[in-house]
């Protein structure tokens, strides 16, 4: 198989990554290549854990990140962390809609979470649900803009920004990494209600058994 060209990330004039250009073809690029893989689910070890930091920007992981635009659009999901593969690195893709409609389209490598000043946290009340607790669905209150600082495919330095649904993706996909799940946020019967309702339903996908 031909080497892939690279694909260049673009820098907005603050230095957020344009993540809303050519989505429809980049997200395609991405799952052609790529191979869907069944998604793990709640009380998998994989994903109640920190994972590794990566190391190596090579070809392995761009493999990685092939095979899970491929499975987040298989289990039509809007973000995927690698360990909802069963990989141990800290990786997310996503595509996903901001508050106003904008689809983004993008991959951080080992995020972290940037602290917000108070009057920048607006908390914004939805709903959230996950491909790892599959069929639950649960409010949360998370703060409606969020950023992510971390490393494109190649290793380069890059910032993430978003609001709205977008915002909580970012929140939600970073917490995977680091071993939480959003039912980790919610109260203990609003947790218990969400096992509840994966419990009762079949998800549409496939997913891993637990031991
Ligand atoms: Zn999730």
């Amino acid at each position: 198989m031909a080497q892939q060209e690279t694909e260049k990330v673009h820098l907005d004039d603050d230095g957020y990554v344009v993540d809303t250009e050519d989505c429809e073809a980049r997200e395609l690029a991405h799952r052609e290549r790529g191979t869907v893989r069944p998604i793990t689910v709640v009380g998998n070890p994989v994903l109640h854990r920190e994972l590794k930091d990566v190391t190596e920007f090579d070809d392995e992981l761009a493999q990685l990140i092939d095979d899970m635009f491929a499975s987040q659009k298989a289990a039509e999901g809007v973000g995927l962390a690698a360990n909802q593969i069963g990989v141990d690195l800290k990786v997310f893709v996503y595509d996903c809609p901001d508050d106003e409609g904008v689809r983004h389209t993008g991959v951080v490598v080992n995020p972290k979470l940037v602290d917000l000043p108070a009057d920048r946290r607006v908390l914004d009340d939805s709903n959230e649900g996950c491909l790892s607790v599959p069929t639950a669905y649960a409010s949360l209150a998370r703060p409606d803009y969020a950023e992510v600082t971390g490393q494109d495919a190649q290793g380069n330095p890059i910032k993430v920004r978003g609001t709205g649904y977008f915002a909580r993706c970012l929140q939600h996909e970073t917490d995977h990494l680091y071993g939480y799940l959003y039912i980790d946020r919610l109260s203990k019967r609003d947790r218990k209600d969400a096992l509840r309702q994966m419990a009762e339903n079949t998800p549409r996908y496939e997913t891993v058994p637990n031991e």
